[in-house]
């Protein structure tokens, strides 16, 4: 197990719970799935701080950190309104037509945004620490490449989720 949950003005026990429940919850898309099971079986250990003071956050582990993914700090109920936005939308049949579309994200979508900067890390993590990271690039990937299609297979298995195809389409 590659995660190490700790509460912040909660009981470990219960921080705990609240990750496991996210996680089953997110398990209902098979990308955030499979993603949650390469980093549980990953060897670097990623701290995940659940606490209601907190906002949502991957930080970077120290330089001299070892076999660490970095921490991820997540508030269990915050939510995040979305902006689906025809000018960001990419160009697919099946995305349909219309204008700017209003959504919510869940307090569960936005851990597993979090998750992803880990897993960026992991695999590449001159494109997230150091000199010349574009920041913004780090997000639009995570964004466009993993968010957008996780909340849109949590919608297809009968869940709300809000998708946003840019980081800054947010409310
Ligand atoms: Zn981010």
């Amino acid at each position: 197990m590659a995660f190490n949950v700790v509460g912040i003005g909660m009981a470990n026990v219960v921080a705990r719970w609240r990750f496991d429940v996210a996680c089953n919850y997110l398990r209902n898309s098979d990308l955030a799935a499979s993603i949650i099971e390469d980093l549980e079986n990953a060897p670097e250990v990623i701290t995940v701080r659940i606490g209601t003071g907190l906002e949502d956050a991957w930080i970077p582990p120290g330089l001299a950190a070892v076999n660490s993914g970095g921490t991820i700090e997540w508030h269990p109920t915050s939510t995040l309104t979305t902006l689906d936005t025809p000018a960001n939308r990419p160009v697919a049949p099946w995305l349909g037509r219309g204008g700017t579309r209003h959504g919510l994200q869940s307090s569960a979508l936005g851990l597993f945004h979090e998750m992803v900067h880990a897993l960026q890390y992991l695999a590449n993590a001159a494109q997230m620490v150091g000199p010349g990271v574009n920041v913004l690039n780090v997000e639009n990937f995570v964004v466009q490449g993993v968010e957008a299609t996780v909340a849109r297979e949590l919608t297809s298995a009968g869940h709300i989720e809000g998708v946003r195809w840019h980081y800054h389409d947010v409310v």
